[in-house]
């Protein structure tokens, strides 16, 4: 099952442990070929991303884009962030910080926001 496997952004992390933040390489790759950040399996509609209150908030999301069922497996994951919701959306933009961003990280912005699933 993949929420006992090493989910496909996080590369080297252990299935027990803490998750941390997704591998920036891998992040971008998602982005460009529209994989899920899980499985890396073509993404389809609705797209889903894993944020905490605060990600969905700003609408910035720093977990790769995922298939719903994907993101429902890894809040289940062992080192899942217990403050994750998921946002569902049919398209998103990739935001590569600038030079004087206060966030130097890159992510996702949803452009087309659906009903809770
Ligand atoms: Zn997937």
């Amino acid at each position: 099952m993949i929420a006992t496997r090493t989910p496909f952004a996080w590369g080297e992390a252990d299935a027990e442990q803490e998750l941390g933040p997704p591998l920036r390489r891998q992040v971008i790759q998602c982005a460009l070929s529209r994989i899920c950040g899980v499985c890396a399996e073509s993404l389809g509609r609705p797209i889903a991303f894993l944020g905490t209150p605060e990600e969905a908030a700003r609408n910035a999301f720093h977990c790769p884009p995922m298939h719903v069922t994907c993101a429902e497996d890894l809040r289940r994951h062992a080192g899942a962030d217990p403050r994750w919701g998921i946002t569902t959306t049919s398209g998103f933009e990739l935001v590569r910080p600038g030079r004087d961003d206060a966030d130097p990280d890159v992510r996702f912005e949803p452009n087309s926001l659906l009903q809770d699933p």
